[in-house]
């Protein structure tokens, strides 16, 4: 306890969020996946729910690895505000603008 509290804090909420994103996912593709019936290929939405769960995965393995909110290219910080609004973020704002790396969101 004690030392970097507010930034324990913080990586807890992060946590929180990926894992209630992670367990809505896996909900949400069980409902699908019994609509679909067994070994039908994925749809469309199934593909970007998968994506989005293993990207909330990820950021989850790179929590307990202690890389979490390190950018992937730069190696640097990644900015708060980033992760606040996107908590599977994996490259800061100058590299995110920079490679347009094709993540899951529009
Ligand atoms: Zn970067």
């Amino acid at each position: 306890m004690g030392e970097a509290g507010g930034d324990y804090g913080w990586l807890v909420g992060q946590r929180r969020r990926l894992e209630r994103e992670r367990a809505e996912l896996r909900a949400s593709l069980r409902r699908i996946g019994e609509a679909a019936g067994g070994d039908a290929p994925l749809t469309r939405l199934a593909q970007r729910l998968h994506a989005r769960l293993s990207a909330a995965s990820l950021a989850l393995t790179r929590m307990d690895h202690g890389r979490y909110g390190r950018c992937e290219r730069c190696k640097r910080a990644v900015e708060r505000e980033v992760l606040a609004a996107r908590p599977t973020a994996r490259y800061c704002r100058a590299c995110s603008q920079r490679g347009r790396e094709g993540d899951d969101d529009g």
